[in-house]
């Protein structure tokens, strides 16, 4: 297959920096379009993932899923997108379109597995996929979404997997109005749940383990905001909450957030730490408590959201960095200090 070589960030092993790689894109087929790569969002799970903290990295990676950009070039058969319109590419690439889950548009949970936009087989060139700290992208035509001209770019970014990994449960659990909700863990996913849920009509309740969030998380739109690490402002909160959506990127204790569910309450995880969290069965069983997960969400969901957020005029609260500064980026969001997404300009990289 005819390819074109561009360049890209990325890495050749867990221990390594980040640095300009070489890399192909496939020529573009009748179904592709092919994006000019403006920005791209530093998710936490490109640093789970140039770093093999899931064990599964398959090296060189080039990470990157938040993806917005340009049309340069559409295959004969494109209907929906045109050279010159604005695109996105989030967290998936492909899927097999056939099983339950694809028709139903949760092709996050396709059963032979999605094919994601980094470190996923590459069905068209061989190896791995690369992602979006790069140049430009090539993508089937159904998993490019089309986005609103009206919002800030760099800031609309982050949407394509912060916001619809947020949203996506918090349609799914019915968040609205009357409804208590907690947000856990303030970073490029929570600051997106705040943003969502009182959009959505919710009482927001913020947990946060960084006094310097607070009066952000207010600005952000929270209610109400707790120092998780206070007993005492916790107790406060016990057994009044109807959803908790936990943003967290590290070990913590999931008891003591089961502990503010109301009765038939539901904690949903979408925060990856790499090791397993334990839960104490009454913490479940006293109160008929679920506790639940959530992958990013469907290629139409994702529309939705983009479309929400255009409606709503919402979008991520954003540090746009150059390409080099990407490992040093990586450092600061070990240290929770990033309020509350990077984004990579583009630009940076030629
Ligand atoms: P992030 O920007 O680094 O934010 C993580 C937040 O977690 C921090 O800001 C901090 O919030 C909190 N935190 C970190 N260490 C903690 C600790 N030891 N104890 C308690 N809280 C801690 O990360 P992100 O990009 O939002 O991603 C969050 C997680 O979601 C990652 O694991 C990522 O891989 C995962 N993810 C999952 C999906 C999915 O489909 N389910 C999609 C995207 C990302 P406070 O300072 O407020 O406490
Ligand atoms: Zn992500
Ligand atoms: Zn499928």
């Amino acid at each position: 297959m005819e390819t074109k070589s561009i360049k890209a960030f990325g890495t050749e092993a867990a221990e390594a920096p980040l640095k300009t790689l070489d890399i192909k894109r496939r020529a573009v087929q009748a179904h592709d379009v092919e994006i000019e790569i403006l920005y791209c969002g530093i998710c936490h799970s490109d640093l789970h993932s140039a770093r093999n903290e899931w064990h599964g990295t398959i090296y060189p990676i080039v990470p990157g899923h938040e993806i917005v950009g340009r049309v340069t070039k559409v295959g004969e058969h494109v209907k929906g997108f045109k050279v010159g319109q604005l695109a996105g590419v989030g967290c998936m690439v492909d899927s097999c379109r056939e099983c339950e889950q694809c028709k139903e548009g949760l092709e996050q949970y396709c059963d032979p597995g999605s094919i994601l936009t980094f470190n996923s087989p590459d069905e068209h060139l061989g190896g791995q996929t690369f992602g979006g700290y790069s140049q430009s992208i090539v993508v089937d035509e159904n998993f490019v979404l089309h986005i609103s001209d009206k919002l800030e770019l760099s800031a609309v970014a982050p949407l394509l997997c912060a916001g619809i990994t947020t949203y996506s449960p918090l349609k799914h659990w019915k968040v609205g109005p009357g409804q208590k909700v907690g947000i856990v863990g303030i970073g490029g996913l929570g600051h997106m749940g705040i943003k969502l849920a009182k959009a959505m009509g919710a009482h927001v309740v913020v947990l946060t383990t960084s006094m310097s969030k607070f009066e952000d998380a207010k600005r952000l739109g929270a209610d109400e905001v707790i120092l998780s690490t206070d007993p005492e402002q916790m107790a406060k909160h016990a057994k009044s909450m109807n959803f908790i959506l936990d943003c967290v990127s590290a070990e913590h204790n999931i008891d003591s957030y089961l502990n503010l569910l109301k009765v038939d309450g539901t904690l949903t995880l979408v925060g990856a730490p790499m090791d397993p969290l334990p839960v104490t069965s009454f913490s479940l069983i006293l109160g008929r408590r679920s506790f639940a997960g959530s992958a990013i969400g469907g290629i139409a969901e994702t529309q939705e959201m983009l479309d929400f957020c255009a409606e709503h005029n919402i979008t991520a609260d954003v540090e746009v960095i150059g390409v080099n500064d990407v490992n040093d980026a990586y450092e600061r969001l070990l240290k929770g200090d990033i309020k509350y997404r990077f984004v990579i300009d583009m630009a940076s990289l030629k």
